[in-house]
């Protein structure tokens, strides 16, 4: 049975109409018989969180467009995200553009209640990395707020778990040090990958690595994070993980249209067997952020974010055979 009805693209080409997620249906238009809805994506146009260049508030329009050309079967993974999964299109979360913590505030109340109960799991195109905490928060309290935390699959060149920049304790830098705080995510159970470039101090790495987070570093995570991450899955016993992937992980030479690029990244066929990798790991929920589509060229980060949603996806739908 096909779980997701798309449109028929030999009747109704795939640059006409209106363009949702890959073509999934609206989540107001889910059939009754496609009921519980096993993920719903929404868009979070937020980018008040960057510390260096603004613009990723037109990731979400920018990836539904480019996402219209991804298809529902994979080679790789051999299966069919149509057939094994409800999926849906919530459209954007409610977003304060002058406020960034009324932003977030609102962005958490929107996915706790999306579709409850009719929705299991929430995917969010961003905006920033901000927009994470409010889907981990949203994911987390749906679970019934298990204590400790969600494991998380941390895809970024950066830690994100700065405390602070100017003085503010909410950005893309901190989003993680704020989910850890706040008992959202097990810094024990969480792998950031892809780590790399400058940073401001050494004393960067002390929060992340002090807390047991294990980190590894870009060229470690081309040379064997595939390894890495199928030992990560191993440990995590049947135990869910979150997914958050940074485009910025991956080579500015691949993915230009981000605010913070940094250079010798992950190419594309890299980054996206490191989510390969993950084959087998229970998702509960995810995000994909930092499209920032006015530094993009031909689309090619916006695009390569939709399929990075669609392996998430085929993760699932493989995970549940
Ligand atoms: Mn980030
Ligand atoms: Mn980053």
């Amino acid at each position: 049975m096909k779980r997701t009805i798309l449109p028929d693209a030999r009747r109704s080409p795939r640059f006409a109409g209106i363009s949702t997620f890959c073509r999934y249906p609206r989540l107001e238009d889910v059939l009754p018989e496609h009921a519980p809805v096993d993920w719903a994506i929404y868009g979070v146009p937020v980018d008040a969180g960057v510390t260096y260049r603004p613009g990723a508030r037109f990731g979400p329009r920018a990836v539904r467009a480019e996402s219209q050309y991804v298809k529902r079967y994979s080679i790789e993974q051999d299966v069919d995200v149509c057939e094994a999964l409800s999926l849906a299109d919530a459209g954007d979360a409610p977003v304060e553009p002058y406020d960034l913590r009324a932003s977030a505030t609102a962005q958490l109340e929107f996915a706790k209640g999306l579709g409850t109960p009719g929705v299991t799991r929430l995917m969010a195109v961003g905006g920033d990395h901000t927009i994470a905490y409010g889907n981990l928060r949203a994911t987390w309290e749906r679970m019934g707020s298990p204590k400790g935390g969600l494991a998380l699959v941390h895809f970024d060149s950066h830690l994100d778990t700065i405390d602070a920049v100017w003085g503010e304790r909410w950005g893309h830098a901190s989003v993680f040090r704020r989910a850890i705080e706040d008992g959202v995510v097990d810094p024990a159970a969480m792998i950031s990958v892809g780590v790399k470039g400058p940073l401001n101090s050494a004393k960067d790495l002390e929060y992340a690595r002090g807390l047991g987070v294990e980190l590894v570093m870009s060229d470690r995570a081309r040379r064997e994070g595939e390894s890495l991450l199928k030992a990560f899955v191993g440990r995590l016993r049947g135990r869910a993980a979150y997914i958050t992937f940074d485009i910025d992980c991956v080579d500015p030479a691949y993915a230009p249209g981000t605010g913070t690029p940094s250079v010798g990244g992950l190419s594309s066929a890299e980054a996206l067997g490191l989510l390969r990798a993950l084959r087998g790991m229970k998702v509960a929920g995810a995000d994909v952020v930092e499209v920032l589509p006015d530094r993009d060229v031909a689309g090619i980060t916006a695009l390569l974010a939709a399929h990075v949603m669609f392996e998430i996806l085929c993760l699932d739908a493989v995970g549940r055979r």
